[in-house]
């Protein structure tokens, strides 16, 4: 009987669950984990920038002239979950944040400016991929982060997967309300090239994604009221 060699476990990744190599021990993550992990993050500003288009955000939409169905108010076409990962809380968030644990436990300055979210990406996962190797070495919640930056690259890829430009497409009825409170109710079209939707009957314009998304819940408040009258 040999108590000490049953009791002793050999090192695993952290990530992955596989035994460590010798030539790897005191690791927190294995080589092919890392591996993988620098892959990702050198595709992610390449997935972003393809993201972060109006076309992308139109894929799927209902085309000018296609018929709509029961519902009084066709579905709005900017795809949320492309909104998401575009905007603030989003790619380019998710990364800092990664970037900010790994400059605490460094003890460097956090939170370095790094510009619009479409800026921020390129250098979020520069300094990443520059410190994936400490990282992966001796930071014991390297696993998480591994898991983040996987489950952030599946999400890209998806959302980027679908019909290609659509052209022109419905984006749902005009919610601007006169002073009466009537929504004007136009159909409002936007079109793959351009971030610009302006209402043919009151003019209202939104210029670019984040107007989108306001547009979007304008929409929705405009739809819970007619519902509800
Ligand atoms: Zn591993
Ligand atoms: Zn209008």
């Amino acid at each position: 009987m040999n108590d000490t060699a049953a009791d002793y476990s050999w090192p695993t990744c952290m990530a992955c669950g596989h035994e460590l190599w010798v030539s790897e021990a005191g690791r927190q993550a294995c080589r092919p984990c890392e591996d993988k992990t620098v892959k990702r993050l050198a595709e992610l500003p390449s997935l972003f920038r393809q993201l972060n288009t109006t076309a992308s955000l139109m894929r799927g939409a209902r085309k000018v002239g296609a018929a709509t169905s029961g519902s009084r108010v066709p579905p709005i076409p900017p795809r949320l979950e492309v909104l998401s990962l575009v905007a603030a809380g989003g790619v380019a968030t998710r990364l800092r944040d990664i970037e900010d644990s790994w400059r605490a436990a460094l003890g460097w300055t956090v939170a370095p400016w790094r510009g619009s979210p479409a800026e921020a990406v390129p250098e979020h996962t520069r300094f990443l991929i520059n410190n994936l190797p400490w990282a992966a070495d001796a930071y014991d919640s390297i696993d998480q982060d591994i898991d983040d930056i996987r489950r952030l690259h599946v999400e890209c890829d998806a959302a980027l997967t679908g019909e290609r430009r659509p052209g022109r497409v419905n984006v749902g009825l005009c919610p601007v309300a006169d002073e009466s409170g009537k929504a004007c109710g136009n159909q409002l079209t936007a079109s793959a090239g351009s971030p610009r939707i302006q209402c043919g009957t009151c003019g209202t314009e939104w210029s670019d994604m984040a107007a989108w998304r306001d547009l979007r819940r304008a929409q929705e408040a405009a739809n819970e009221t007619g519902a509800a009258a």
